[in-house]
């Protein structure tokens, strides 16, 4: 290991439940956490509002070409030409944006070495889709958690009940997702081989917290 401090990789599909598992991981461990799915939906809003189809890979690498990055620690959020997305990227507009943006070449090259940098001295818990296959791929620790489509209908329905969308319609629009991202040809969504498989479907919260803090005692990573 070449940096100070490990790295705990979250991989999953839509819904799965990455981030709760991922920040209460983070804390338990007093490890920085990350959320790299905010980035790419920062990212398709910033491009969307400057007037850009998200879906046109030569205006995006334009577009990738000429922005400004930055991190606001205080917030944990990415800053897009000065821009904080913060208080949008959880809408389901933001989600749809960055899941059609995101199959761009340029726009995972710039944002997998964004994260590489935020990262680099490790002590960090990061979630996404290729964190352990691509971003970090030798990362101490990779989890996979994984849940019936059902499952992940439900809980971004309950996530999301300031909006309109039937369970269906969230429902129809994970299918989507899932299909986007496992079908695109730069870094799709996969299980990296070395990667412990947790099936959250059946379980509460709380217990795959647990689970994933065991992987991380087993892992030697708990230094508590
Ligand atoms: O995880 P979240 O739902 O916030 O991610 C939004 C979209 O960003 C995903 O559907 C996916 O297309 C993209 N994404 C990605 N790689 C990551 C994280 C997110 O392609 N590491």
């Amino acid at each position: 290991m070449t940096r100070g401090r490990p790295v705990i990789a979250i991989d999953g599909p839509s819904g799965v439940g990455k981030s709760t598992v991922a920040r209460s991981l983070a804390d338990k461990l007093g490890f920085r956490y990350i959320n790299t799915g905010a980035m790419y939906r920062a990212l398709a809003l910033a491009a969307d509002e400057a007037g850009i189809d998200v879906a046109d890979n030569e205006s995006m690498k334009e577009f990738c070409a000429s922005v400004r990055l930055g991190f606001d620690k205080a917030k944990n959020a990415i800053i897009i030409n000065n821009g904080d997305f913060s208080a949008e990227v959880k809408t389901q507009k933001a989600g749809s944006l960055a899941s059609v943006s995101s199959a761009n070449p340029s726009v995972r090259e710039l944002l997998v070495s964004f994260q590489r940098s935020l990262g680099k001295d490790g002590g960090i818990v990061m979630e996404g889709r290729d964190i352990g296959t691509v971003v970090f791929p030798d990362a101490e620790l990779k989890i996979f958690l994984d849940a019936s489509l059902e499952v992940r209908a439900e809980r971004r329905h309950l996530e999301l009940k300031g909006e309109r969308e039937t369970k269906a319609d969230v429902s129809a629009e994970i299918q989507e997702r899932d299909r986007r991202d496992t079908e695109r040809k730069e870094s799709p969504l996969k299980m990296a081989e070395d990667a412990v498989r947790i099936d959250t479907s059946e379980l509460g919260i709380f217990d795959v917290v647990e689970m994933a803090f065991d992987c991380a005692r087993k892992a030697g990573l708990v230094v508590k």
